[in-house]
């Protein structure tokens, strides 16, 4: 009996080493074994960036590949599974309210998510690179950016320097929204969707299936991020 389980012990151990041998191995040297961790559908990638965001939400996140084994396992080799596209606010950090770690998220930001082609072309490298299956544009609540241009529009005034230029790119959403600056925030952020699903390099792969772009809006006071589009 006590043989037995041992041997069963022997047996689950063992399985365990190899296991463990698989995972560590998988990241840095087999594209293959790769992909299959991480999520590799743009369903499966929205999933896991939802369940990261109720975890932050709730207090409850666990903070994953934030340790020295995931920074060696992704030190020579990236495969992110979503593009996160978001303002460059100091309280919505990618990683931290997607409860998401080192090597999960490729993090594009300017002032409230606004484009040009320069950050186009950021957005573009992950998919047309390395296959990232999602793209998620996140405006969010208070956004001080379309605050400032939501109060210069309507002042008729011109912001110094190169602000102006943010000012610009969110006088389509202004004109729609008419005042209301929480409306300007989603407008603003379905219409950056609409923009990219037009862009060049992403929309085949997006008719392909192979990439989804949503819209997101991330409330500061709850923590949740609520999709759009
Ligand atoms: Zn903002």
């Amino acid at each position: 009996m006590s043989h037995k389980i041992l041997s069963r012990r022997t047996v689950l151990g063992a399985t365990g080493l190899v296991v463990g041998g698989l995972l560590l191995d998988g990241g840095a040297a087999h594209g293959q074994t790769w992909s299959a961790r991480r999520p590799a559908t743009p369903d499966e990638a929205w999933a896991k960036l939802r369940e990261g965001n109720r975890r932050w939400a709730a207090d409850a996140a666990i903070h994953p590949h934030q340790d020295l084994a995931r920074r060696t396992e992704v030190a020579q080799k990236q495969d992110p599974y979503a593009v996160v596209v978001s303002c460059i606010d100091s309280r919505v950090g990618p990683e931290l309210i997607f409860d998401a770690g080192v090597g999960d998220l490729f993090s594009v930001r300017s002032a409230a998510q606004t484009i040009d082609s320069l950050v186009s072309g950021a957005i573009e490298y992950g998919p047309v690179e390395v296959g990232t299956p999602l793209i998620v544009v996140l405006g969010h609540q208070r956004c001080g950016a379309v605050t400032a241009a939501a109060h210069a529009l309507s002042e008729g005034a011109t912001l110094p320097g190169d602000l102006q230029r943010i000012v610009e790119a969110l006088r389509p959403a202004y004109k729609s929204a008419r005042g209301d600056v929480d409306k300007m925030i989603k407008l603003h952020t379905t219409r950056t969707v609409a923009e990219l699903k037009d862009d060049k390099l992403l929309a085949p792969r997006v008719a392909r299936r192979r990439l989804k772009i949503v819209g997101a809006y991330y409330s500061l006071d709850t923590g949740l991020v609520t999709r759009l589009v």
